[in-house]
């Protein structure tokens, strides 16, 4: 029988995923169907035993990362971390979940030669902000957050939970980024599609940074990116982010391995994918 996979979320407009996961499914030469499914944040519970229960895993986006978690019959040491679970696995009538979203951000960084260690500058204190920091505190980086005043509040909370687990970190606003760091993570949304021509920071600020990651991945190439690159600095997209990230669920699935040359070209190929969805003339 035909294996069935799906992403979740709520509104889910456009993903991804259906492209990444296919051509990872080729890739290891399986046949499948691989839906979106859109789930009404108080008809997750019945879908659960309904419709969810007959695939043989999903994906797992905005809203239901954290609410499903009760409705699981276990979840992992990666899930119970971040409180959020963006993959799942139903085997024999259970389901399991795991978040995938840490080690597609150190397989990024890896897999483009950039360390995660020494001084870390991170833009932002939202979801993606919170992984990000929290990978770069346990392996022992001092974390910087820097945020937009009305985000002051929500990087406090960062703080407090980073240092908690043992790390060190401190607070600045987007205006007071001063000093070298080894590594910029923009875990904000400027400079994402539909308003390209926005960075989060200054290009003078930028110098400071030895490589950049940003979590934006529409477009590939950011502004901050493409400056960063004018000025010689490594860097590193979100795209890899994105597909080291399904890489880890087919593993979670079926323990899949790929070649990194084939992960390679995946993100080439969703990068030209994106390109032609949202730019195409
Ligand atoms: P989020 O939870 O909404 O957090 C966004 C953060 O950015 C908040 O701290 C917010 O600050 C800040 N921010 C928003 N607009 C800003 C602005 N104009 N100037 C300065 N700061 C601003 O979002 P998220 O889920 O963390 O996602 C952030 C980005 O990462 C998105 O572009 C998302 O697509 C991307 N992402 C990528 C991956 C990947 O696999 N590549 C994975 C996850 C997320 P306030 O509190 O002040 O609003």
């Amino acid at each position: 029988m035909i294996q069935k996979f799906a992403v979740i979320g709520h509104p889910i407009g456009h993903t991804m995923s259906p492209f990444i996961h296919k051509n990872l499914f080729a890739l290891q030469n399986i046949d499948v169907e691989y839906f979106t499914l859109d789930i009404d944040p108080e008809k997750l519970s019945l879908e659960m035993n309904g419709t969810l229960s007959q695939l043989n895993g999903f994906n797992v986006t905005i809203p239901h990362k954290e609410t499903i978690i009760p409705l699981l019959d276990s979840v992992d040491g990666s899930a119970l971390k971040y409180n959020a679970v963006n993959c799942v696995l139903i085997k024999n009538g259970k389901s399991y979940g795991c978040s995938t979203d840490a080690y597609g951000f150190t397989k990024a960084l890896e897999a483009n030669g950039v360390s995660l260690s020494g001084k870390v500058l991170v833009l932002g204190a939202g979801g993606a902000a919170r992984t990000l920091a929290r990978e770069a505190a346990d392996r022992g980086c001092h974390v910087t957050l820097s945020v937009r005043e009305s985000g002051i509040k929500k990087a406090e909370h960062l703080k407090k939970w980073l240092c908690d687990n043992g790390g060190t970190a401190n607070i600045c606003t987007l205006g007071q980024i001063d000093g070298e760091y080894d590594l910029l993570i923009n875990a904000t949304p400027v400079g994402m599609y539909p308003n390209p021509d926005a960075s989060p920071i200054t290009e003078q600020q930028l110098k400071q940074c030895k490589a950049v990651f940003d979590a934006v991945y529409n477009p590939e190439k950011t502004l901050l990116l493409k400056t960063a690159e004018q000025n010689n600095i490594k860097t590193v997209g979100g795209m890899a982010m994105l597909v080291w990230q399904a890489v880890k669920a087919h593993e979670f699935w079926y323990g899949a391995e790929f070649d990194p040359k084939d992960i390679k070209n995946i993100i080439t190929e969703a990068n030209r994918e994106m390109e032609k969805i949202f730019y195409a003339k």
